[in-house]
């Protein structure tokens, strides 16, 4: 599969904005190592023009009708959909997903879009009953004013859409910074909204060093909400900024899912779903299953057809045909991953497949799988965000959830079980903020998804994400 990359540009006031003599940075090719472009960075004069215009863009976009705003952000997913293949073969080549992955990424973005277009038309407010004669207590939705969104490489058009999305349904406008790493695909898909008719002014696309951006917009009075998705403790640290100025936030961070898998399951079933999405964009995923508690009983069942699954992946390209799981984003990640099997090994881990960089060619990983691993390892307690899955067995239900339950993260979890009484205990034990039992589908334009503990606060997706960017007056009106 052939394809050419993006055109790397800034977008500032509706216009395009080139490097011209700004710094800036190469994007990276993590199939190849090598460069694919030259992104600019935004100066601090191209920060404040942005803001300037997000504030004139808030003017326009809150007066307009919710009708109006719907119609423009519908446009705009219709390109997305009709330009999907271009986008998703940028996609590919600036983050490694293999090229089916980044296409159900690209159409799901659209998705994303359309349904904010929707619901924004339904931000109802009420008239609660008052205690005088002729008194109206009016409840109104307003826009929370500017908003600043940081987002991360793994998902370069989707976590930017479900920002973009609610903010722009709820009438704010916003300042996106996306991620230097993986900018292509979310600068196309801005060029939608652009194309789509959106006023000048009311998305903004920015990037350059993260902290420096993220201090000096989130130091500015006019922006009023942050959105962050990545790392913990960017989060904690872009959190203590948000609090300096009263600010609202939304903070979508890192988790380390565990999964159940109970007897009275089927172990082969069960193994097939839940390996293929671990595998999934080489488990990069923030919601991606990273701890496995299978019952004892099922354990050499299901650890057999696992081990067999990432053994059958096809390592390469994403945009070769036939390649069913690509690079790892960064070099960061494969340092990270051997880091995580070194740990295991002197720990008396067994690997049961993978383990090891493949090529030399490429930020290539190895499918793996890692057995009696002790819950204090590295593995076991730190994020993995790659293709590397433990799996230990347990005894009783109350002893795996407290195993499950043990880390200070609680983002997403899984369990298995032919049960439905268990389906209902479990999914009420585990302490995350999204639960699929018997299920991996927890990440839908229409639901809430978001975490608890240390993962963050706030949800993105559903009527919660709208609301996320809406602030709630009250008129009483005598
Ligand atoms: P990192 O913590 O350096 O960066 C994570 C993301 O935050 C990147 O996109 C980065 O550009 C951005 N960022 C970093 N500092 C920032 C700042 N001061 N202001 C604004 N944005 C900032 O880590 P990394 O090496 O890119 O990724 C490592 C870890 O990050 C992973 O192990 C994973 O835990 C987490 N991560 C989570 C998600 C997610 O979807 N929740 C996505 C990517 C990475």
């Amino acid at each position: 599969m052939s394809a050419s990359y993006a055109n790397l540009e800034l977008f500032i006031d509706g216009k395009w904005i080139t490097g011209n003599g700004r710094g800036g940075e190469d994007v990276i090719n993590p199939a190849t190592a090598k460069p694919l472009a030259r992104l600019p960075h935004a100066s601090h004069a191209d920060l404040d023009q942005a803001l300037e215009a997000a504030k004139k863009g808030l003017a326009i976009w809150r007066a307009a009708s919710a009708y109006d705003r719907a119609k423009i952000m519908r446009k705009a997913a219709d390109l997305i959909r009709e330009r999907y293949d271009a986008i998703s073969k940028i996609l590919v080549q600036e983050q490694g997903k293999v090229y089916a992955e980044a296409r159900a990424e690209v159409i799901t973005s659209a998705d994303i879009i359309e349904w904010y277009a929707e619901e924004g038309r339904r931000a109802y407010g009420r008239i609660v009953p008052g205690r005088g004669k002729g008194v109206r207590q009016i409840v109104v939705q307003e826009p929370v004013g500017v908003v600043a969104a940081f987002t991360p490489w793994n998902f370069p058009t989707l976590t930017p859409a479900r920002k973009i999305g609610g903010a722009l349904a709820a009438g704010c406008s916003l300042i996106l910074k996306a991620s230097e790493e993986t900018p292509g695909a979310c600068v196309e898909m801005v060029r939608c909204f652009a194309d789509a008719g959106l006023p000048a002014g009311v998305l903004n696309l920015v990037f350059g060093v993260p902290a420096t951006i993220s201090e000096h917009l989130i130091a500015k009075d006019d922006v009023r909400k942050i959105s962050f998705t990545g790392s913990i403790p960017v989060g904690k640290h872009l959190a203590q900024l948000a609090a300096k100025g009263m600010k609202r936030a939304t903070m979508e961070l890192g988790g380390h899912s565990p999964v159940v898998v109970f007897a009275d399951a089927d172990p082969e079933k069960s193994a097939e779903t839940i390996a293929a999405f671990k595998y999934r964009n080489a488990g990069q995923v923030c919601i991606s299953p990273t701890r496995f508690y299978v019952q004892e009983p099922v354990y050499s069942r299901f650890l057999a057809r696992f081990t067999e699954y990432a053994k059958s992946l096809k390592l390469g390209d994403g945009l070769e045909k036939g390649i069913t799981m690509g690079p790892m984003a960064n070099a960061r990640r494969i340092d990270t991953m051997e880091g995580f099997v070194n740990d295991a090994k002197e720990r008396g881990g067994k690997i049961a497949t993978g383990g090891s960089r493949r090529g030399n060619q490429g930020y290539f990983f190895e499918p793996t799988v890692i057995t009696d691993v002790p819950d204090d390892s590295k593995i076991m307690t730190q994020e993995p965000f790659g293709p590397i899955a433990p799996v230990v067995a347990f005894k009783t239900f109350d002893e795996v959830v407290e195993r499950a339950n043990s880390l200070p993260y609680g983002l997403a979890a899984y369990a298995f079980t032919g049960s439905a009484q268990t389906a209902n205990l479990i999914g009420d034990a585990l302490q995350s903020g999204m639960v699929g039992v018997n299920s991996i589908a927890i990440s839908t334009p229409e639901t809430p998804f978001g975490g608890i503990k240390e993962s963050g606060y706030g949800s993105e997706g559903g009527i919660e994400g709208l609301s996320a960017y809406l602030n709630t007056k009250f008129i009483s009106q005598a």
